[in-house]
């Protein structure tokens, strides 16, 4: 089969490999669609360690080719989405449930081979079926949903809430749909791409405001602002100092910051201690998908969280290496590899 390896830090390589054969409670499956995410720019530029020579792409989905001899539940021919997050099960943060901290956690895509090729191995604790209905590409925004579902869960979004979402890119756009979902009746993104803040109007969003023409602060938060006093609840999902410092000063009194933005290791922002104490505003980070995967397949499958608008385009394996090389392109959300 074809694969795509990260031999090491900026070296990715189309090769024929052998097709990988399932361990006794594995899934081979024949990957359908596989989203290029940001994370694998940084994989592939060192900025986040892999473990090379590893096929890439944790954000798949695919019909199972073959299954272990000790597989129950699943049978070939089944379409399913796979979680890359393996947890131990046997560490202190496991035992406490808190699987997303496992000490040993293993991903696919990262430390085992991925979806970056045309058959994946999936353990079968890993994989949720989808309706064979659904549109083949629908399934990769599983993964990126599921990390999504996790900070909404975090949020404790009340039925009433005001809600601004800053960063429209695949995380900002789910949120946005999650937070109304969840009950929000004001949704604020705040994102520079025309086109993104359009369709996040139509993805739910009551309103929209660009960063770059003005103070954000004033616009959304001040006197005249569209939320005015501040939000219930305020997600970072842009991955930016600047926006990571502003997510505060966007919180009415009492009000929740979700961090779901990655910022590179190392980097640290300013923060006003007074200011969060006084005003009691709560900063909570949200890391991956603890028991949202289920959530978030069963969302995606009965259509009620919108994917087919993130899709930008779909490039073949033969093409993938020049995408996760590059930034995404503008106004680009989400670009698919179908092998
Ligand atoms: P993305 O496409 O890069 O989205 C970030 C968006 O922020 C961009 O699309 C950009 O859109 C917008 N942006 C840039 N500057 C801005 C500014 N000054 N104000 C407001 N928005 C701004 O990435 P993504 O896939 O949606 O992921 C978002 C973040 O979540 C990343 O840091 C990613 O690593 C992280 N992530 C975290 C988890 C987790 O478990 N916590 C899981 C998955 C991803 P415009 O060009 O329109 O401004
Ligand atoms: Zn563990």
């Amino acid at each position: 089969m074809k694969a795509l390896f990260l031999d090491d830090v900026g070296q990715l390589a189309l090769r024929e490999t052998a097709r990988p054969e399932p361990g006794p409670h594995d899934l081979l499956v024949r990957v359908e669609a596989c989203g290029i995410c940001g994370t694998d720019r940084h994989l592939y530029l060192g900025e986040f360690p892999a473990k090379p020579p590893v096929t890439l792409g944790h954000e798949f989905s695919g019909v199972i080719e073959a299954i272990g001899e000790h597989v129950s539940g699943f049978a070939p021919g089944m379409r399913v989405t796979g979680d890359p997050n393996i947890a131990c099960g046997r560490c202190p943060e496991c035992h406490r449930g808190r699987v997303n901290l496992c000490h040993n956690l293993q991903a696919i895509g990262i430390h085992r081979n991925g979806g970056f090729a045309e058959f994946v191995i999936l353990p079968e604790t890993q994989a949720f079926v989808l309706p064979q209905t659904l549109d083949s590409l629908h399934g990769a925004f599983c993964e990126p949903l599921a990390c999504c579902l996790h900070g909404v869960d975090l949020a404790e979004i009340k039925p009433g809430a005001s809600v601004i979402v800053i960063g429209g890119g695949v995380i900002g756009l789910l949120v946005v749909q999650l937070a109304r979902l969840a009950g929000a009746t004001d949704v604020v993104l705040v994102t520079r791409s025309e086109s993104k803040r359009r369709l996040a109007e139509n993805l739910g969003a009551t309103a929209t405001l660009d960063p770059s023409s003005g103070d954000v602060i004033d616009r959304t938060v001040g006197a005249q602002g569209v939320i005015a006093g501040g939000a219930d609840v305020v997600f970072e999902c842009a991955g930016l100092t600047e926006t990571v410092e502003q997510a505060p000063h966007l919180a009415r009194r009492g009000g929740t910051v979700i961090l779901l933005g990655v910022l590179p290791q190392g980097t640290t922002v300013a923060f006003s201690p007074f200011d969060l104490l006084f005003r009691e505003v709560r900063v909570i980070p949200s890391f991956l998908n603890p028991f949202t995967h289920a959530r978030a397949a069963a969302l995606i499958a009965s259509g009620t969280v919108k994917v087919a608008e993130l899709v930008s385009r779909t490039i073949r394996l033969d093409d993938a290496a020049e995408a996760i090389s590059h930034p995404a392109g503008n106004g680009e959300i989400r670009v698919l590899v179908v092998p």
